[in-house]
């Protein structure tokens, strides 16, 4: 069994957003060094505080797109805002994060001679004709459309960590994360969990895009960064790309009433128009991860995750209203 436990010097790029700081918290419990990098666009000092002060945690304020000169032994890419809202906001600074972040993450990854590994998305899959995606599907995505600068920029990303592989022998991990939820998401991100959960809390209506009958597969926090955290310890022979996600495939729909049911609420579902190339269907194929991941497989059902998720947002909406 591969092991990840030999103590390290990690950078963590994005270290203060949602996955980040999970992925950051893992890292120091296995008992590495962190430096996590990050410029607040969508990250908090709040996702990290607990981190600040530990002798191993380093954080520093840093906009990827410039260059980064440091001495670390592996990297995790993971700066990027990955919310529609969030990323649509300035699209030409989304590309400019994943392309031009993945250069200067690649160009330090070389210097250094460090194992690297990006956060890319399922959203290379675009609007998607074959499900559930496997990771030989080339995708069907817009290339002029509002989304466009988040799934381009990942595929351009994807594409110069296979030329600085192939190019520059560089140890490179790309991993394709599916729809990931848990504490630490932003409440007004306008993703759907964050959307409904809060939503359903304040007993406002629930909004469904469409008719609600598009389907998303939903991974707990937990699982992804145990994925994540396998992907660097495999060999060099196993660059990805490999799907992480929850197959567990559910409609927008049924994802309300789940919310409704768990929280007791009262809120009504209200339909709302779909937002441009909103893909309407979304399953990971994890039989490859399955394979080269000794096994891994996600652990936490819907149900158990979202109360989870519940449970943070609730008492986060508790100390907003106290504030
Ligand atoms: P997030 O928005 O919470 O985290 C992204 C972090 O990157 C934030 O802390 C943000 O401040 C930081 N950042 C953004 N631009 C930066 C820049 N130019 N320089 C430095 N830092 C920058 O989002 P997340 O959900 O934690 O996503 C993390 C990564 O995982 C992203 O690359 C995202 O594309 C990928 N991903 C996430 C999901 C998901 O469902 N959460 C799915 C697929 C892929
Ligand atoms: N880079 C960086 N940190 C380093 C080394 C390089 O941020 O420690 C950046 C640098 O800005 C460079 C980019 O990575 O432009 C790509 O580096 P590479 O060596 O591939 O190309 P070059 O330096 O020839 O442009
Ligand atoms: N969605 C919805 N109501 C909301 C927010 C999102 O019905 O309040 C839908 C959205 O149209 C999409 C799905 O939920 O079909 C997932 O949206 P999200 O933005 O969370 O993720 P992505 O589309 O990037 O997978």
């Amino acid at each position: 069994m591969r092991q990840y436990n030999a103590s390290k010097k990690v950078l963590v790029t994005g270290g203060a957003g949602f996955l980040g700081s999970h992925l950051c918290d893992r890292l120091i419990e296995h008992g590495h060094d962190v430096l996590c990098v990050d410029n607040f666009f969508t990250g908090t000092k709040r996702n990290i505080e607990h981190l600040l002060g530990h002798p191993r945690f380093e954080l520093m304020r840093h906009d990827v797109t410039f260059p980064l000169y440091v001495e670390v032994d592996e990297i995790f890419n993971l700066a990027c805002p990955a919310s529609p809202i969030h990323y649509q906001h300035d699209p030409v600074q989304t590309t400019k994060t994943s392309v031009h972040g993945a250069i200067n993450m690649l160009g330090l990854a070389k210097r250094v001679r460090a194992k690297i590994l990006q956060a890319s998305t399922s959203e290379v899959y675009g609007d998607p004709e074959i499900h559930p995606q496997v990771e030989a599907y080339w995708g069907r995505v817009n290339p002029i459309g509002i989304r466009s600068c988040y799934d381009e920029g990942k595929r351009c990303a994807e594409t110069l960590f296979f030329d600085y592989h192939r190019q520059h022998k560089l140890r490179i991990k790309v991993v394709r994360i599916f729809n990931t939820y848990g504490p630490r998401m932003h409440m007004n991100d306008g993703r759907v969990v964050s959307n409904f959960i809060v939503q359903a809390l304040k007993g406002e209506d629930i909004t469904i895009y469409g008719d609600g009958q598009q389907t998303r597969s939903f991974c707990y926090v937990d699982d992804l960064v145990e994925a994540m955290l396998r992907m660097m310890g495999t060999g060099d022979e196993v660059p990805g790309p490999i799907n992480i996600g929850n197959p567990g495939e559910f409609s927008m729909l049924e994802l309300a009433n789940k919310v409704i049911e768990l929280t007791g609420s009262k809120s009504q579902l209200m339909r709302m128009p779909l937002p441009a190339d909103d893909p309407k269907q979304r399953r990971p194929d994890i039989t490859l991860a399955q394979q080269e991941l000794d096994g891994w497989a996600p652990k936490t059902q819907l149900e158990e995750g979202l109360k989870k998720t519940i449970a943070y947002f609730d008492k986060a909406l508790s100390e907003t209203t106290a504030d």
